[in-house]
């Protein structure tokens, strides 16, 4: 399974429900609904929890400049190793409300999860930190056990982990300068890429994280987990007429990623971290030919030093 969330488009509300607002992330929507109008029924359940994410983050980002001296509470519960693992674990406390809020409006079917997701974070002042590691692989008990024993339906629970935690690491990179990395591991995070995405008139290649959403510059034409390079190393698979959003297969090391080139329909390179949403069929054929998701795979650097390490969910 991929990381992204699974809960289904089935449980979403009516297209008229989802938020007209003016900010970035609705125009971002906007773009997406016309360039896939077969998955607006997707992005319409999501908008609510994507629009939220905007005001979250500018909220967290005014909240740091008004403070500069406090750091942000990244990972004082954990403690990850440096560089490695951000989550800003104090915003994750002050949003979990607001999404279980927008995922209610999102994903109405599953309201009951929704309102004991919330009578448990109002009686546990700690439990969005725990969902959030949990989520990444970094808290026992699994997200999965966790779920069963409050009678909760996984599905639900990983979902607001997932945006949640999402949230939260990308509060813990605000503001960081520009970094590079030689792979698909997030030179601000530690977590793994989950979307490639050429832009600009040079079709510049860029990977983007899966917990932070923070974007580094990459090679075109290396495969981001191995390294290998070279014609015919890096296959594409891709629907019919739709070239431009496709799963790159390395031939070397059968892993893939999601790439999207967004110069044919002139998208921003902003429309990243929505885009992975509608690209879940692309998945679907990369797995059904063998490949297995990148985003997932362990580093192959760290693969090799060290056998030990933590498993990423
Ligand atoms: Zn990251
Ligand atoms: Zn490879």
């Amino acid at each position: 399974m991929n990381s992204r969330p699974t809960a289904t488009p089935e449980t979403a509300a009516p297209a008229a429900a989802a938020p007209d607002g003016t900010g970035k992330t609705a125009r971002l929507i906007a773009i997406l609904r016309d360039a896939c109008p077969e998955q607006q029924a997707l992005l319409d359940a999501f908008a609510p929890v994507l629009c939220l994410r905007e005001t979250a983050l500018a909220e967290e980002a005014a909240r740091r400049a008004a403070a500069p001296a406090a750091s942000p509470e990244a990972g004082t519960a954990d403690a990850p190793s440096a560089g490695k693992g951000g989550l800003d674990v104090g915003c994750a406390a002050r949003w979990a409300e607001p999404l279980l809020d927008a995922l209610k409006q999102g994903f109405p079917a599953v309201a009951p999860a929704w309102e004991h997701l919330r009578e448990a974070i109002r009686a546990d002042a700690a439990l969005p930190a725990y969902l959030c590691l949990a989520r990444r692989g970094r808290k026992r008990p699994a997200l999965s056990t966790w779920s069963k024993e409050r009678r909760l339906p996984a599905d639900a629970v990983n979902l607001f982990a997932e945006q949640l935690a999402r949230l939260a690491g990308a509060a813990a990179q605000l503001g960081l300068p520009e970094q590079e990395s030689g792979d698909a591991t997030c030179p601000y995070c530690g977590g793994r890429a989950e979307i490639s995405l050429i832009h600009g008139t040079e079709g510049r290649r860029y990977l983007q994280c899966g917990h932070c959403s923070r974007l580094w510059r990459f090679k075109r034409t290396l495969c981001p987990h191995c390294g290998a390079e070279g014609n015919g190393i890096l296959r594409h698979i891709f629907v019919d007429g739709q070239p431009d959003l496709r799963a790159v297969v390395c031939e070397t090391c059968r892993h893939y990623i999601l790439e999207a080139d967004l110069r044919p329909r002139d998208m921003p390179l902003e429309i990243g971290h929505v885009l992975s949403l509608v690209m879940g069929h692309l998945d679907v054929l990369a797995q059904e030919d063998g490949a297995s998701p990148l985003s997932l795979a362990r580093p192959a650097a760290a693969r090799a030093v060290s056998a030990a390490e933590e498993t990423v969910h």
